[in-house]
């Protein structure tokens, strides 16, 4: 790896509500050779898998999404929150600590590409990535990994997707 992650990413506690420490990944981006090295060592960390299509969860995620993409020559597609999509959309709701969320993707997102890479900044509880990769089932994708810039283990989000695909973090915290 290229960067020391751990002392780069900077822990905001209590945002955004206690007890969370937030993993405020701007620290990684706002320095323009390390913006880059955090993008070439995601890529490394993938680059025995084969997808022509990465999906980024909103927001975060588009960050890293769009930028590996952009070094693959591969496709972009986004998750977004519900509602912000203009055309038809598949839609899957998810649990958070306290009630539900969903995300939505568009129909047709994979009408051109299939292979797919997930991407995320953070992996947390595993919860909206384990809908994401559903939503992208039914789109007719075929995930081929999850890759996160940060794996927070102590919450057991890996055990939600590994059924379903590889995952692979850069940043592991325990
Ligand atoms: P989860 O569904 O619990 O895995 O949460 C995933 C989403 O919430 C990701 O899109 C993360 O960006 C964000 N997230 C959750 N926990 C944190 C954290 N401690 N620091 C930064 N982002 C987080």
């Amino acid at each position: 790896m290229r960067l020391d992650y751990k002392k780069l990413i900077r822990d905001v506690p209590n945002f955004p509500k206690p007890p969370i420490i937030f993993k405020d990944v701007t620290t990684v981006l706002q320095v323009p050779e390390y913006f880059k090295a955090c993008i070439d060592d995601m890529l490394d960390a993938v680059k025995d898998m084969d997808f022509d299509c990465v999906v980024g969860i909103e927001s975060r995620g588009f960050i890293f999404a769009s930028a590996i993409a952009y070094a693959k020559g591969a496709a972009f597609v986004p998750i977004r929150k519900k509602g912000k999509l203009p055309y038809r959309v598949l839609r899957e709701e998810y649990e958070l600590e306290y009630g539900t969320d969903e995300i939505e993707i568009h129909e047709d997102a994979f009408k051109f590409t299939k292979k797919v890479l997930l991407v995320d900044d953070v992996l947390a509880t595993g919860g909206t990535a384990k809908a994401a990769l559903s939503l992208i089932k039914r789109a007719g994708g075929e995930v081929k990994g999850a890759l996160f810039l940060v794996e927070l283990e102590f919450l057991n989000g890996r055990s939600k997707l590994e059924n379903e695909c590889e995952v692979r973090s850069l940043v592991k915290y325990q």
